[in-house]
């Protein structure tokens, strides 16, 4: 299985168009330790030559551009994509929007659960994926899935699980109280599996906390890629940039005794790579004291472009 970064950034990127934060100022000017990073997707194949992309981020066209295995074959006639599927994990903007790049009548399948689909449905705009070149596939929870789209068989399955999050921010309902109307299935995990190797990763970019049900289901696992949002829960708040915490905003993070470094370290995980890093988050300086401490806990951060096979 060979699994690529796309996207390692949260929403916004990195650098975020509208952001003076210090990270952000220092990767515009081209300050050594500093990498540029597009939003939140990953590509997973079991052959190398179709696809599946882990969420569709609004950066996809910039991230196919600098993908040459994500690109149309001239040898597969005049029009053609190496992308079969999209799994979608959620349904926020960083995570979907990038579905509408996807437009062109190319036959895919878009998978996610009933929470997720029912925003596609809702917002007629996805309808440039019509139906039936673009099946929405519903997702059960906790059951593997074979994994198909434009008439191939990608040799994988993909089991969504739920984990403790938050509904999209722009799908908040305020008076329903503190989860906001958050329901089952409006977060969830993915573990992509190959039954040929019995090989398999997890991927779950967005996670307010590792429960017990969670950290059971990752203990002795060969690969997962984490929620890295945020170094510290209020660190957004400290540097002025918004009022919200990483646990209002359904992120886990990194540090302390409650983060996901501290979860972790009892789980026996063969490799840890954060993906989903905010631009405020200051592991994203190679060369800052919280970039030494994730490295030392045995983490990876990631980056766009960060291969890694099975
Ligand atoms: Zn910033």
């Amino acid at each position: 299985m060979i699994i690529k970064v796309l996207g390692s950034a949260a929403g916004g990127g990195f650098p975020q168009w509208n952001c003076n934060c210090r990270n952000c100022v220092a990767v515009r000017s081209g300050a050594p330790g500093f990498k540029a990073r597009t939003q939140s997707s990953l590509a997973v194949s079991r052959d190398g030559e179709s696809w599946v992309l882990l969420n569709a981020s609004p950066d996809l066209r910039q991230q196919i551009a600098h993908t040459p295995e994500l690109h149309a074959n001239p040898k597969s006639g005049p029009r053609h994509s190496p992308i079969k599927a999209v799994v979608l994990t959620n349904g926020d903007v960083d995570h979907m929007a990038g579905l509408i790049n996807l437009r062109e009548a190319q036959p895919l399948s878009v998978y996610g659960t009933q929470r997720v689909l029912s925003v596609i449905a809702d917002n007629s705009v996805f309808n440039v994926l019509a139906e039936p070149l673009v099946p929405r596939i519903q997702l059960p929870l906790d059951q593997p899935t074979p994994l198909s789209g434009a008439g191939v068989d990608l040799g994988l399955t993909v089991e969504a699980f739920a984990v403790p999050g938050k509904v999209a921010l722009y799908l908040e309902d305020a008076s329903a109280g503190d989860d906001f109307g958050t329901q089952e299935g409006d977060t969830i995990g993915l573990k992509i599996s190959d039954p040929a190797t019995k090989k398999s990763v997890f991927y779950i970019p967005g996670c307010a906390t590792i429960d017990e049900t969670l950290a059971r289901r990752l203990k002795g696992a060969s690969l997962v890629f984490f929620d890295g949002t945020l170094f510290t829960d209020d660190e957004m708040v400290e540097q002025g940039l918004m009022p919200k915490t990483g646990g209002r905003m359904g992120h886990i993070n990194m540090s302390g005794a409650v983060g996901s470094i501290a979860a972790f370290s009892k789980l026996g995980v063969g490799r840890l790579i954060y993906v989903h890093i905010n631009n405020s988050n200051p592991a994203l300086d190679e060369n800052s004291a919280a970039r030494k401490s994730i490295e030392g806990a045995g983490w990876e951060v990631g980056y766009d472009g960060l291969e890694v096979r099975l």
